[in-house]
């Protein structure tokens, strides 16, 4: 699923209510009057993103100028989801139901305002699958990760390090002045991390996205060099 950049969107949106002078266009009233400002797209431009529109096609309008704009009944079919961010936290609000979100996904309709709503508002309001589908590999990503963490096969040295071979590599996690450091095949990362997860979570993630792998065929390379320099 495409990343929905949402400090984008908050970026834009800034931009937008800053150009209209802080407030309401239709009435006048900003946040010191108990407004709730919200950025109205003039027109839909079909496949654009809502934070990539030309800022004359938008302009702030109050929550209530925006009701009157779209009408009062919000549309059940025909929204389209453009996007997913992950907030680390549950620090969002789906803005259909208003439960707290930390998996926000971005939905956007013709004619009503887009909206950050959780896994099952998307699903309901696209009636489709995709949120749940996108949660659940997530989950099973994250499922993934903790299992690697936890293994059996890490094995502890006397000196504090923890080893894994996998992959063809073997992943050292050697402590250094309280922090942590990843080594792969006696080559010393250059990151400390600050607990032996986090260190063990990055070598997750070059196993995951071929990082390692790339480092592995680079090593290769720089020994078959050296002999051929021998
Ligand atoms: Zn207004
Ligand atoms: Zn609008």
């Amino acid at each position: 699923m495409r990343h929905y950049h949402r400090k984008d969107w908050l970026k834009f949106r800034q931009e937008v209510i800053e150009l209209d002078g802080g407030a309401c266009v239709r009435c006048g009233r900003g946040p010191l009057q108990g407004a709730v400002l919200q950025v109205h797209h003039k027109e839909y431009l079909p496949g654009k993103l809502p934070w990539d529109y030309p800022y004359e096609l938008c302009e702030t309008l109050c929550k209530g100028c925006h009701a009157d704009e779209h009408g009062i009944v919000q549309p059940f079919t025909g929204w389209e989801c453009i996007g997913y961010d992950d907030l680390g936290e549950p620090s969002g609000e789906c803005e259909l139901c208003g439960t707290s979100i930390r998996h926000v996904f971005f939905v956007q309709h013709a004619k009503w305002p887009s909206l950050e709503v959780g896994e099952t508002c998307c699903d309901h309001l696209t009636d489709t699958t995709l949120a749940s589908n996108h949660m659940d590999s997530i989950r099973r990503f994250e499922a993934r990760q903790q299992r690697f963490i936890r293994s059996t096969r890490w094995k502890v040295d006397s000196d504090g390090a923890f080893r894994i071979h996998q992959k063809g590599a073997d992943l050292i996690v050697e402590p250094v002045d309280e922090k942590f450091r990843l080594c792969v095949n006696n080559v010393r990362g250059k990151k400390t991390l600050s607990s032996v997860n986090d260190a063990k979570l990055l070598a997750f993630e070059l196993l995951e996205n071929g990082e390692l792998d790339a480092f592995l065929r680079k090593l290769k390379m720089h020994a078959k060099r050296a002999d051929e320099i021998a």
